[in-house]
């Protein structure tokens, strides 16, 4: 029971990474929060958590805008009386392909949703966490853009080594107030966003030093060491939980 007694905020909770750590940090004690926009996948996880004894609140939206993020934060205080941390973590990958024929409105999507939501969960989760005297944001960033680049994801991968920036910042600005920031970084994940295509997973596989995937459920745990107190003296990183793909050439 990590989480006993906390108040855990997740976006990106309808599927993959988010849906995990919600079920985990549920089954570690706390009362989270679910955002993403596909509301029956939301209603769906947080029956499956109560049925499991846990205690969950959703609300469907769009992180890129900032009335949604002031709005799962209010969820959290009236159905849980405050918050304790945010795992800010919907994304999409957008439309890949080469810069020079991306178009402006995939790249403006990319960046929307992937970074200034960002912004947007801060802003509003801060003053929550400040009323705590204390917690933990954790955005997803990824391998991509920080320690590997791919042709035709430069949007993606911008958005994602924006998020280690603003992270950086973030918890220094936020450190005298005892509140950690850190970015978790995944390697490939079996996901939605990974599709369904055999051969292309076989070849991520491939970049890993683990030679597989992982699962959601271990992306999961490095989210859940990062929000909760395990992480005590952890902030600013930028966390690899990569299987060892940026070490590895061969
Ligand atoms: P996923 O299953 O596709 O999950 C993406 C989540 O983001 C969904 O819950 C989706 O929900 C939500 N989302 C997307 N756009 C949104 C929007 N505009 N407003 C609200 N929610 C939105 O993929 P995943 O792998 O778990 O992705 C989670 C995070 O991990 C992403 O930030 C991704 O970039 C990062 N990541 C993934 C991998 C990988 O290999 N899978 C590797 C490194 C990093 P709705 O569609 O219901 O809105």
């Amino acid at each position: 029971m990590r989480l006993h007694g906390k108040t855990i905020l997740i976006t990106g909770a309808s599927s993959g990474i988010g849906a995990e750590t919600a079920r985990l940090c549920a089954a570690a004690g706390a009362n989270v929060v679910l955002g993403a926009r596909r509301a029956e996948r939301l209603a769906a996880l947080a029956e499956e958590i109560a049925n499991a004894g846990g205690a969950a609140a959703y609300a469907p939206g769009d992180v890129r805008s900032a009335a949604y993020a002031a709005e799962l934060v209010a969820l959290a205080q009236s159905r849980f009386g405050g918050l304790d941390g945010a795992f800010n973590n919907a994304g999409i990958t957008g439309a890949l392909g080469p810069l020079a024929e991306m178009t402006e409105d995939t790249w403006r999507e990319v960046i929307e949703t992937n970074l200034t939501s960002g912004f947007h969960a801060a802003k509003a989760q801060i003053p929550a966490l400040q009323m705590r005297g204390g917690g933990a944001l954790v955005f997803t960033s990824s391998f991509v853009g920080h320690t590997i680049g791919l042709p035709g994801m430069a949007a993606y991968a911008a958005s994602k080594a924006g998020l280690i920036g603003m992270t950086q910042a973030l918890a220094t600005e936020l450190g005298p107030q005892n509140i950690r920031v850190n970015a978790l970084l995944p390697g490939g994940t079996m996901t939605e966003m990974a599709g369904e295509d055999r051969a292309f997973h076989e070849t991520v596989a491939t970049m890993h030093a683990l030679k597989r995937m992982a699962t959601p459920a271990e992306i999961a745990r490095a989210a859940l060491f990062l929000l909760s107190d395990d992480a005590s003296f952890v902030t600013g990183s930028a966390m690899l939980a990569d299987g060892g793909n940026s070490i590895t050439k061969l």
